[in-house]
Order: C-alpha cells, then sequence, then structure tokens
C-alpha cells in the first residue's frame, strides 16, 4: 500500500475517542463494509482489511500509543493477529456472529489465526535526527525509546514468585476451543481462542505484583546508537534484539534505527560527494590567488589559477563523505563565485577606467567572437 491513512480517519472517531467510541464505530463500520455485503464492490476487501487492522491498533492501549507517537511507523506486521485475512477468505466471521449474537468476547479470537506458542517481540522503528557531520564520520546517539521488556521479578512468567502457574482447565492447555455455530450464512465450525487463558494454555494463579501477570513491564530505556560513517537520509540502521520483549523462550524484537542527516549550512550532498560555493573577488578571479576553502574537517589553502571563469569548479580528491563500505571517501566540489563589486569610490573607478583603456579591444577577448556566432544564428 503506497500511503497508508491514518487509522484515525479510517474509524472515523477522533484522536481522543476512548476505547467504547472506537469499538462502536467499528461495529458500525464493519456492518456496512464486510465484503460479504458488499459483493459488487472489488475493493470491498481492501476496505474491510483496512478498517480491521485500524480497530486492530486503536482498541489496543500499547499499540495505540506507540500509533500516537511514531504514526505507521510505529506499528508492524506483529502487531496485527488476522495475517490470514488474505489465505482464508475472511476470517472475520467470528465478527459476523459477534454482530448478530451480540455474544462471544469480541476481537480477541478473530478469525481463531492467532498463532499458538511463546510469540516474538514486535519490532520498532524509531527516527532519529543526526548531524551531516555525524553522517560523514559516524559517531554515536543516545535515545530513549518506550518499550515493553520481560518482567524481571517473575521473569515474564506472570506468575508471582514461588506461586504455580496452571494448565488452563477450558482448553487443556491447547489454547484453542472449538465452536459450532448455526448463523445466517450456514453451519461454522471454528477455532478459536481460549478466552480462559487468552490463548496461553496456562494459568497464572497468583498474578506477579510488579507486572500483574502480564510478564512483561513499560519502560523508558538508553540506547546508544553506533553510526557508521557514510551513512545518509533514509538509511535504516537494525539493532536486533532491541525491539519489544517476546514472550517466554521466544526472542525479542528488533529495534529499527530510521536515519534523518540534517543539512549543513555549506556544503550539499550528492552520493558521497560534498559540494560548495566560494566567493572570490573578480581580481583574483583574473590574478589567481590563494584561498581558503572550508572542508569538513576545517579550512585548507587552495590554489585558484590565474583567469579563473565565473562558476568554474575544483575537486578536491578525498575529501567528501566516507563511503559506507568502508573503504575511501567521496571528492569535494568547489565552485567559485566571482563577485562585482557593488559600489566602487573615485580611485577604484578611475583604475577600472584606465584598466579598460589600457586594454583596448582586448578587454572582452570573447565579444567577436561571440558577436559573430549572433550574427550567424540571426542572419542579420
Ligand atoms: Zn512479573
Ligand atoms: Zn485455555
Amino acid at each position: 500500500m503506497a500511503s497508508k491513512r491514518d487509522y484515525y480517519e479510517v474509524l472515523g472517531v477522533g484522536r481522543d475517542a476512548d476505547e467504547a467510541e472506537i469499538k462502536k464505530a467499528y461495529r458500525r463500520l464493519a456492518r456496512k463494509l464486510h465484503p460479504d455485503v458488499n459483493k459488487d464492490d472489488p475493493q470491498a476487501e481492501e476496505k474491510f482489511k483496512e478498517l480491521s487492522e485500524a480497530y486492530e491498533i486503536l482498541s489496543d492501549p500499547d499499540k495505540r500509543a506507540r500509533y500516537d507517537q511514531y504514526g505507521h511507523a510505529g506499528i508492524n506486521e506483529n502487531d496485527f493477529n488476522f495475517e490470514d485475512f488474505a489465505r482464508g477468505g475472511f476470517g472475520g466471521l467470528d465478527d459476523i456472529f459477534d454482530m448478530f449474537f451480540g455474544g462471544f468476547s469480541g476481537f480477541g479470537g478473530m478469525g481463531g489465526s492467532r498463532r499458538r506458542g511463546p510469540q516474538r517481540g514486535s519490532d520498532l522503528q524509531y527516527r532519529l535526527e543526526i548531524s551531516f557531520e555525524k553522517a560523514a564520520f559516524g559517531g554515536s546517539e543516545v535515545i530513549t525509546i518506550p518499550r515493553t521488556e520481560s518482567c524481571n521479578t517473575c521473569n515474564g512468567s506472570g506468575a508471582k514468585p514461588g506461586t504455580e502457574v496452571k494448565t488452563c482447565p477450558d482448553c487443556q492447555g491447547s489454547g484453542q476451543i472449538r465452536i459450532s455455530q448455526q448463523t445466517p450464512f450456514g453451519h461454522f465450525t471454528q477455532t478459536r481462542i481460549c478466552n480462559r487463558c487468552a490463548g496461553e494454555g496456562k494459568i497464572v494463579i497468583t498474578p506477579c505484583t510488579t507486572c500483574h501477570g502480564s510478564g512483561k513491564v513499560r519502560k523508558e530505556r538508553k540506547i546508544t546508537v553506533n553510526i557508521p560513517a557514510g551513512v545518509e537520509t533514509g538509511t535504516r540502521l537494525r539493532m536486533a534484539g532491541e525491539g519489544e520483549a517476546g514472550d517466554p523462550g521466544a526472542p525479542n524484537g528488533d529495534l529499527y534505527i530510521l536515519l534523518q542527516v540534517k543539512p549543513h549550512e555549506i556544503f550539499t550532498r550528492r552520493g558521497d560527494d560534498i559540494y560548495c560555493e566560494v566567493p572570490i573577488s573578480f581580481v583574483q578571479a583574473a590574478l589567481g590567488d590563494e584561498i581558503e576553502v572550508p572542508t569538513l574537517e576545517g579550512k585548507v589553502k587552495f590554489q585558484i589559477p590565474e583567469g579563473t571563469q565565473p562558476g568554474t569548479s575544483f575537486r578536491l580528491k578525498n575529501k567528501g563523505i566516507a563511503h559506507l563500505n568502508g573503504y575511501g571517501r567521496g571528492d569535494e566540489f568547489v565552485t567559485v563565485k566571482v563577485v562585482i563589486p557593488r559600489k566602487l569610490n573615485a580611485k577604484q573607478k578611475e583604475l577600472l577606467l584606465e584598466f579598460a583603456e589600457v586594454s583596448g579591444d582586448e578587454i572582452n577577448p570573447e565579444q567577436k567572437s561571440w558577436l559573430k556566432k549572433v550574427r550567424d544564428a540571426l542572419g542579420v
């Protein structure tokens, strides 16, 4: 999907909508947009999927918080439980039950497609703005990210240390329950997530007091990001295992750092080459001179030759940005901008007039050939 719509917009609710409002909006729209009621709309499937996605994120406080802070970038595939919309048509029949019978416990068991077993933690993405110099030379930045971590008190089990974790009696530890239902669409047998244990297959008798039984805690975590030399805007750095905590026995998600490089006051960058403009006087241009040229490592002396024309570029080899692969650097291109004085005093004017006189026709050596070109082109 090229550009995703805002989830609040999809549900037609304000950013301050509470849980009940979100649920209500979802039910209303689901009834309207479900593909079974819109058989002649080829986009019904997409629309319904979009709606379900929006609801799944905004109905979960944790996912919603991430979405509020980072937008779509804060959300990733692991945040969606109904990944087999595409495969199995509409797993959303649960949802139709929900609509017609008002029963069942709502969304948690949608489609029964939630994977069993310990879940890997979600990936996180963080946008980091860095200076031009840091992109050029590398360095490190300390960032603070909110993330879910495994609870230290109970090692992620959710049970108060020293207490028992029981097999769920409703599902006998499978985490799933089979259900048969007669509906206006026919007879369905479905497997859904066990409500009692939320699909875990286990029940905590005495919940851990630190995490209230969830096995996870929210933390603001400071992380040092190492930035290699040569990165640019759009470079994504992966920090394995620094995302959200996984279930016990499952790995953590990864943290992705999306870099944004601030523009430089003097330099612009194209690939690993950098460009800048240096003003020189028309006297320096005519006579040549040693001028000072800025580089990423400070000023260097540079000899411009006699008769330098405006707009001439000079290359300073290996003064550009390090190649990200670690070998070599780009170049720096310095373009001279010849500045014509806006004001001259009497003495200066006199000298320039004298210069013109001495030069005679030679004052503009290119004029003759230019005039000839004009004549040839215009036929006059
Ligand atoms: Zn705990
Ligand atoms: Zn159960």
